[in-house]
């Protein structure tokens, strides 16, 4: 057992002693365990508010051009050490290694992106009503950032929070999820081998109920960029409204994915299948119901089911040739076993898959479609998380955006459809945050991620994204 790496948390741009208490790490896939890591007390995470405190308005002080350089030098790390980096993800997390190696990549970009906005950030200057004055709206950094991180895209989200972060002169503490943090203390290793300045960034691993509460709760703290659960975010909203700390939540989805009459039902099936099947179905912003124009529904169900029956599953580490892993633990598995066994009782037919699948081993779920289903069952309400579909026939385009429309949840929504007025009726008609179009749901880094409803509060990519990162000061200077 000794070379079970013990990892550390990064402080001050240090690695702090090892840990006295420590969260043991396990491959889903196969049950073995990876690593332990700190299970960080509330003074550990004042240790780090500290240190990022006492780093911010040097910080600040550089131009952002040059805070462009170091966010520039760890995203060259990042790519140097990105096949060793994607094992790490594929082995916690349970995601496939052509997934994780596209997580790894994208990651690499996402901080060279942000990078570039170093020149790009900008003031206003507005109309004056009086002679002689000028009002002027500067941007400036909030101060130091809480980043609290979910296991799904571990590592990409590192980089979503921080870039940004970053770049608009603030720091940062990041807080892994328990399931999957030994991606981010990699990555905090690639960090000590810049001269990034000490303080800047900063990792302390630990539990959501100490460590993610004291970072919620801190007066210290001037924004919290949260992705996680609808449940997590809305207890990081009341333990940080004392403090009236901003707030950035990426939450739950409920896509739903509508395949109209004329759609491309090929393309429809592939696109929804790939929407589902992505990181085993383990993604906010991928298909989570379907609803069919009731004149093709036959033809797609068929072609859907046929599409998610042959998705090839496994263990990612001994499996190269597969779709998807297994589901990242017990929790994830009991739930999507449990939602599709009570989709059942309420009345769902099981077209392919709906058992758990017995690999001997790993927390795997058969890809499943479920067909009679109506949008009172809570198959078609609540976040599945898993490669389950439940499939809904109705009438035409309107029912489909009522339907779509009446749930708790508002990311992201698709569209098949080759007739542009009904393609924009649906742009028009869906309140969500997101709307694809004839492609699989994946927002891209120059877009804007943000969720209706339940699915979260601000957003995250683009220049919205990074501007959330930042307050204005507006001077009124009579001249
Ligand atoms: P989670 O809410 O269980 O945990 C997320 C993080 O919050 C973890 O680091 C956890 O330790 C921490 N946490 C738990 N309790 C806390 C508390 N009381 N105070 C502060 N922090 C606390 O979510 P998860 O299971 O890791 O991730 C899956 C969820 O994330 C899904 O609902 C998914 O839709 C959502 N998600 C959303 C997006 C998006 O962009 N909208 C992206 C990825 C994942």
């Amino acid at each position: 057992m000794s070379d079970i790496p013990v990892y550390r948390n990064y402080i001050n741009g240090e690695f702090s002693a090892e840990p006295t208490s420590t969260i043991e790490v396990f491959n889903p896939a196969n049950g073995r365990l990876l690593s332990k890591v700190p299970n960080s007390s509330a003074e550990e995470v004042e240790q780090a508010i500290h240190a990022a405190r006492k780093a911010q308005s040097s910080w600040a002080q550089k131009p952002a051009i040059e805070r462009a350089g170091f966010l520039k030098k760890i995203a060259d790390k990042v790519r140097q050490n990105a096949e060793r980096l994607a094992t790490v993800i594929v082995k916690e997390q349970g995601k496939t290694k052509e997934l994780a190696n596209v997580e790894v990549n994208f990651t690499a970009d996402y901080i060279d992106y942000m990078a570039e906005w170093a020149r790009r950030i900008e003031g206003e200057v507005v109309t004056s009503d009086r002679p002689g004055e000028n009002i002027f709206v500067f941007r400036k950094p909030l101060g130091v950032v809480a980043g609290i991180l979910p296991w799904n895209f571990p590592f990409f989200l590192i980089a979503r929070k921080m870039a940004p972060a970053l770049i608009t002169g603030n720091t940062i503490v990041v807080k892994p999820s328990e399931e999957t943090p030994n991606n981010c203390f990699e990555f905090a290793k690639l960090v000590a081998e810049t001269d990034l300045p000490p303080g800047v960034f900063n990792v302390v691993c630990g539990t959501g109920h100490e460590v993610g509460n004291a970072l919620s709760t801190s007066p210290k703290i001037d924004m919290i960029s949260f992705t996680g659960s609808v449940e997590t975010g809305s207890r990081i909203m009341s333990a940080a409204a004392p403090n009236v700390t901003k707030l950035n939540l990426e939450l739950g989805g409920k896509a739903p994915a509508i395949v109209l009459a004329d759609a491309d039902l090929d393309l429809a099936a592939q696109a929804i299948k790939d929407s589902r099947v992505i990181n085993s179905g383990q993604v906010c912003n991928c298909a989570e119901r379907v609803y069919v124009q009731a004149s093709v529904a036959e033809e797609f169900i068929a072609k859907l089911s046929q599409a998610m029956s042959a998705t090839r599953y496994g263990d990612p580490m001994a499996q190269s040739d597969i779709d998807m892993g297994p589901l990242v633990n017990k929790v994830g598995l009991d739930k999507v076993a449990k939602m599709v066994e009570f989709a059942k009782k309420q009345g769902a037919e099981v077209v392919t898959g709906g058992q758990v699948a017995d690999l001997g081993q790993g927390f795997h779920y058969q890809p499943t479609v479920l067909t009679g289903c109506n949008s009172d069952m809570e198959i078609m309400q609540k976040e599945i998380f898993g490669a389950v579909l439940p499939v809904q026939i109705v009438a035409d385009l309107d029912e489909a955006i009522g339907y779509a429309n009446a749930s708790e949840y508002g990311l992201t929504s698709s569209v098949y459809t080759q007739n542009l007025s009904l393609a924009m009726n649906a742009v028009r008609g869906l309140d969500y945050g997101e709307t694809y179009i004839n492609r699989e749901n994946f927002e891209a880094m120059q877009g804007f991620h943000a969720g209706a409803r339940k699915s979260g509060v601000g957003g995250a990519d683009g220049r919205h994204g990074l501007y959330e990162y930042m307050r204005t000061q507006v001077a009124y200077i009579q001249s």
